[in-house]
């Protein structure tokens, strides 16, 4: 799996030093605020996981999943809601967690469900934030890394289903997408 990787954009120790810092961040930001934490399956999982270890605060936990890419690297258009949350988010201080923000498609569309559900604020942090991608006017309010206009894996990314268990953040050889 490592031979497939061109380059190592974020190590593992770059990781968990910068969710530490949004760690801090969030639990002064939320003490006291009862936050839900809203966990977009599949790629936040790991990001999300390790963010709220580190933070020290009362916060409750969702999963939601919303699909844009399907097993490619180009983005199909299409959005579906996969798998919806459990909670109630009426009058919640929803924190949604994200493992990258790119169009902006994803995020609007839940920050307008929360909202249209009754949340009482609906904040974002994504680890990795692409803004040269951005198409839609979107708010992320935390980010870990504002990251080049490239397709990436690991911590969570996936390439066609597979990469999500890197712990770090890379750029994938041409050769893997040429034997397609
Ligand atoms: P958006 O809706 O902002 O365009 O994209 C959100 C989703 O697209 C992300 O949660 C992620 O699943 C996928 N995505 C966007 N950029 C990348 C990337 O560079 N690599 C991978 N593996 N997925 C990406
Ligand atoms: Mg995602
Ligand atoms: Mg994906």
């Amino acid at each position: 799996m490592n031979n497939d990787i061109e380059k190592v954009l974020y190590s593992e120790e770059n990781i968990q030093a910068t969710i530490a810092k949004l760690a801090d961040q969030l639990s002064e930001e939320y003490r006291d605020k009862d936050p839900l934490i809203v966990s977009v399956l599949s790629g936040a999982v790991l990001f999300t996981v390790d963010l709220i270890k580190k933070m020290d605060i009362m916060a409750q936990l969702d999963f939601i999943d919303v699909s844009t890419y399907f097993g490619g690297t180009a983005t199909t258009g299409h959005l579906k809601l996969i798998h919806d949350l459990t909670t109630d988010v009426k009058d919640r201080n929803v924190l949604i967690t994200e493992d990258i923000v790119d169009s902006g498609r994803t995020l609007q569309f839940l920050v307008n469900l929360l909202k249209e559900r009754g949340a009482k604020s609906v904040k974002t942090v994504s680890l990795l934030n692409k803004p040269e991608g951005r198409e839609f006017d979107v708010n992320v309010e935390y980010y870990g890394f504002k990251v080049p206009n490239e397709f990436l894996v690991g911590y969570g990314l996936d390439y066609k289903g597979y990469y999500r268990n890197l712990p770090y953040v890379g750029v994938l050889k041409s050769s893997v997408y040429s034997e397609d």
